[in-house]
């Protein structure tokens, strides 16, 4: 099945603030034709690379990344804003436009030597991808790709990323 999957992306003017388009994914969840072809396509790139384990960050790397990891049949690893896991984490922290973030992995989350595939619904700067590739690294998984529903080209988050492959379904 062929689909525009920009038909699926709400463009939402001065969200979260003023100047900003925010690309919202929710129209493309919801409609399960979209969902499940969007999926797919992330299925497929993941088999080319033999990805092992799929990882996504808090929260909308969930929900494009569970439906790929249960059709590969393969795990699913969050990485998690702080105070999130419960058990023994690593952690990096990142820059945002104002101020810095972290992400946590649960230190066990991934085995040394697995192929991980990094998915998020978007790419704007890259700083995110790029604190979850770094997790998974310290936890001795090798990063075989990363996939995203939508790049923001504008930012230049993929220079970011540079020395890994890149999939993503729409551009901006
Ligand atoms: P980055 O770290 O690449 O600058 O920002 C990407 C992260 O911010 C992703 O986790 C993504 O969910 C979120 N994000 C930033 N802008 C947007 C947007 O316009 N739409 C959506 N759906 N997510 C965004």
């Amino acid at each position: 099945m062929s689909i525009n999957y920009k038909d699926y992306i709400a463009d939402v003017p001065d969200f979260p603030e003023k100047g900003v388009i925010f690309r919202d994914i929710s129209p493309l969840m919801e409609n399960g034709a979209a969902y499940a072809c969007a999926t797919d396509e992330i299925v497929t790139y993941a088999k080319s690379k033999g990805a092992e384990m799929i990882c996504g960050p808090e929260a909308r790397g969930f929900i494009v990344g569970c439906p790929v990891a249960y059709k590969l049949g393969v795990g699913f690893a969050p990485a998690r804003k702080k105070g999130k896991l419960p058990r023994e984490t690593v952690s990096v922290n990142y820059d945002l436009e104002y101020g810095q973030a972290a992400l946590y992995m649960h230190e066990d989350a991934v085995k040394p030597g697995q192929k991980v595939l990094v998915v998020d619904d978007l790419m704007a700067t890259g700083g995110t991808i790029a604190a979850t590739i770094e997790l998974v690294e310290k936890l001795g998984g090798i990063v075989v790709g990363t996939a995203f529903l939508i790049e923001l080209k504008d930012l230049h988050g993929r220079e970011k990323i540079k020395d890994y492959d890149m999939f993503t379904l729409m551009q901006y």
